[in-house]
């Protein structure tokens, strides 16, 4: 009988762009155990001169992944190009990450000896990857991973594939054999079942928090195996008192629909002084209504692109009616030019009167506003959410900004910024639904390899001091 493939297609005309056979995942587990002691005995400096190639690689691909990811995701092809040089980078940052936070550590003792602190690799770690940015977050988590001497399987997003095929080769291309860092095809079923797989010691997972609580629930019974969960985010933003509305604007449209608001990091809810509320809002309206959004390679380039597909479009569009119907005020309807194919527009919609706002992730370009009247009830409603991804404070005095960061509930609180592009230099990670504290980022080498103590002495050297006969 014949595999199961996978098949990917462009958002922006329909077109398939790439078929592959769906893998098998227990042999793919067995080559990665077999390929792991291996690589975990290579020094740490080959490691790292092996990764260092494997941005040279993807510097040599530039123009192809980029290309494929402009027309895999839909996003534009400015913007895919940014996503490749995010992969680029977080090789060098990710060097000095692992040799800052998990670097040999010893402490001398002339009477105990030394007492010194190493880091171990997990083993075979699975990484589960998100469409939206298919190729920077799966490698967020794969290059920390090999650096610290665990072997990667990367399942892609089945509806990103093709993108995550171009950054395995790289990797092969720079030496990292394919058992080292395996290119896995597959949807939710294989994924469940590397996750359930024994031969797996980690799961690296960035998606959706329905599918996070699922992998978190398989996992409950199984303390070791290393769950990392990326996931998304109801996230706010609060313009307070500010004379810049230009700014604010632009931090806001940027915040809501940057990759047609398929973000974690999106502002879904913009939480607006009411004495400010007009003004705020007529400069956003006339800011959305000037972005263009269209297919990755127009001209002039679009600011946004389609959503991923038609079945994420259809959601969208039932979320967006759902407010409508339920007490929201259209400031900007949702539109779909043609219901044959995912482009949405930028809409916002004001959702102060509603009583039950659903505290879900729209994960695409709907912005939801909501007028309030001081700066506790502002912080309050920012927090009003099960997740806590990002929050953003626009305007305010360094007084409201400190009191804004003691009480948001957020892994990233920023201030005169926008709530996305969260540098990889920090750690970035959420609470709540959003992440179970366990932050990628610089912080990916935390969960990438364990630490081991121990107390070491050339001879044995010992007294029992008490309780002889
Ligand atoms: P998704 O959860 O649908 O899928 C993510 C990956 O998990 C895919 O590879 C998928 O095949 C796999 N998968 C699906 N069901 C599975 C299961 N039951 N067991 C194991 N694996 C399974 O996510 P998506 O729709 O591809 O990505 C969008 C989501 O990702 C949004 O919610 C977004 O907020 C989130 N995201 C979070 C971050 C972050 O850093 N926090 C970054 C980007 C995206």
């Amino acid at each position: 009988m014949s595999k199961a493939e996978i098949v990917s297609c462009e958002p922006a005309t329909g077109t398939e762009i790439w078929r592959g056979k769906v893998c098998d995942v227990d042999d793919t587990v067995a080559r990665a155990r077999r390929a792991w002691p291996a690589w975990a005995a290579q020094p740490l400096s080959t490691r790292m001169e092996l990764v260092r190639r494997f941005a040279n690689e993807v510097r040599k691909e530039a123009e192809k992944l980029a290309t494929t990811i402009a027309r895999e995701t839909g996003k534009p092809l400015w913007e895919a190009h940014a996503e490749v040089e995010l992969v680029i980078n977080k090789v060098e940052i990710s060097i000095r990450a692992y040799a800052e936070r998990t670097s040999q550590r010893k402490l001398d003792s002339a009477l105990q000896g030394t007492m010194a602190v190493r880091h171990k690799p997990h083993g075979v770690l699975l990484v589960l990857g998100p469409y939206n940015y298919p190729a920077h977050l799966p490698n967020a988590h794969i290059v920390p991973a090999l650096i610290a001497g665990n072997v990667v399987i990367f399942k892609p997003s089945e509806k990103a594939p093709a993108s995550g095929e171009i950054l395995a080769r790289c990797f092969s291309r720079a030496g990292i054999s394919a058992a080292i860092m395996q290119f896995a095809v597959g949807g939710p079923a294989e994924g469940q079942a590397f996750v359930a797989h024994e031969g797996v010691d980690g799961v690296l997972f960035t998606g959706s928090a329905n599918t996070g609580i699922t992998i978190n629930r398989r996992l409950a019974t199984r303390p070791d195996k290393m769950v990392t969960l990326e996931m998304g985010g109801n996230n706010a933003m609060v313009v307070w008192d500010t004379p810049k509305l230009t700014d604010a604007a632009a931090l806001i449209v940027q915040s809501a629909f940057a990759t047609t608001g398929q973000r974690c990091t999106a502002t879904r809810r913009l939480i607006v002084k009411a004495s400010m509320y007009d003004a705020v809002i007529s400069e956003v309206k006339a800011l959305a209504d000037r972005v263009i959004f269209g297919a990755p390679f127009d001209e002039p380039a679009p600011f946004m692109g389609p959503v991923i597909d038609n079945m994420a479009a259809d959601g969208l569009t039932e979320s967006f009616l759902y407010l409508l119907s339920h007490g929201g005020k259209a400031i900007k309807h949702l539109v779909r030019p043609d219901d044959s194919l995912p482009f949405l527009s930028p809409a916002i919609i004001d959702t102060t009167a509603m009583k039950d706002r659903p505290d879900v992730e729209l994960f695409g370009p709907i912005l939801q506003v909501i007028r309030v009247d001081d700066f506790d009830e502002a912080i309050a409603e920012a927090n009003n959410t099960r997740f806590g991804l990002a929050a953003s404070l626009v305007g305010g005095t360094p007084q409201d900004y400190n009191k804004f960061w003691a009480n948001a509930r957020a892994g990233i609180v920023n201030w005169n910024r926008t709530t996305v592009n969260p540098s990889h230099a920090a750690p970035v990670g959420g609470i709540g639904l959003s992440g179970n504290h366990r932050p990628t980022g610089y912080y990916a080498a935390d969960y990438c390899a364990y630490p081991v103590a121990s107390g070491e002495m050339e001879q044995p050297r010992a007294v029992i001091g008490v309780g002889l006969k």
